[in-house]
């Protein structure tokens, strides 16, 4: 915990004299963010730091391998689809963005197993992307393998989401525009999916 302490340290004493005005306006007149997030929970992929965005700018949510579960209103606990319905519904987000990367744990359990020791809701979870594990086990190569699947994931996600009827709406009356994104962490660099189905790299 000291290193977390250290950091709100150093946070109060540069951050918070910097953005001090932009947390008092996002305070008194509420939040606004034009685009919704659905990222992965790896540490190493922030969305916030890869869109160098500002408090109030993101709205974000992030669960194992940026994964969007198909749309069933039952009464199983549903974080990421609650997620969903506030941003979409509540502050009518303009912009929805599902987020993969490379190297993820999630998918790597999904293509090899989960760990024995994450044995309760991993498996389960990840078993939401099954058609994108088949798609990528066409590939011979286990890294090829592993970020074709990755994108596939995303594709997945992007598919579900249109499941949810507030959601499909929204994209027929042009409300609301889906986007698919893959980032590098090696590089750093972000790959955009394209109307063609491809990712190619952000411009
Ligand atoms: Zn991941």
């Amino acid at each position: 915990m000291d290193d977390l302490i250290a950091g709100y340290r150093r946070f109060r004493a540069a951050g918070w004299p910097e953005r001090r005005q932009v947390f008092e306006n996002l305070a008194e007149e509420g939040q606004r963010p034009k685009t919704l997030v659905v990222a992965c929970v790896d540490s190493r992929v922030d969305p916030g730091v890869i869109f160098d965005a500002a408090p109030g700018q993101l709205l974000t949510v992030r669960n194992v391998a940026n994964l969007v579960p198909p749309y069933a209103p039952d009464m199983a606990y549903h974080g990421t689809s609650a997620a969903l319905e506030f941003g979409v519904c509540v502050l009518e987000v303009a912009h929805l963005v599902v987020l993969g990367h490379g190297q993820c744990g999630g998918v790597g359990a999904l293509l090899r197993g989960a760990p024995s020791s994450a044995s309760d809701f991993v498996a389960n979870w990840m078993s939401i992307a099954e058609p994108a594990r088949v798609t990528a086990m066409r590939c011979e190569s286990v890294e090829a393998r592993q970020q074709l699947c990755e994108c596939e994931v995303v594709k997945v996600s992007l598919a579900n989401l249109m499941t949810f009827p507030w959601i499909a709406e929204r994209v027929a009356d042009g409300r609301l525009t889906l986007h698919g994104a893959w980032f590098a962490i090696r590089t750093g660099e972000l790959m955009l999916l394209d109307a063609a189905g491809d990712f190619m790299a952000a411009a």
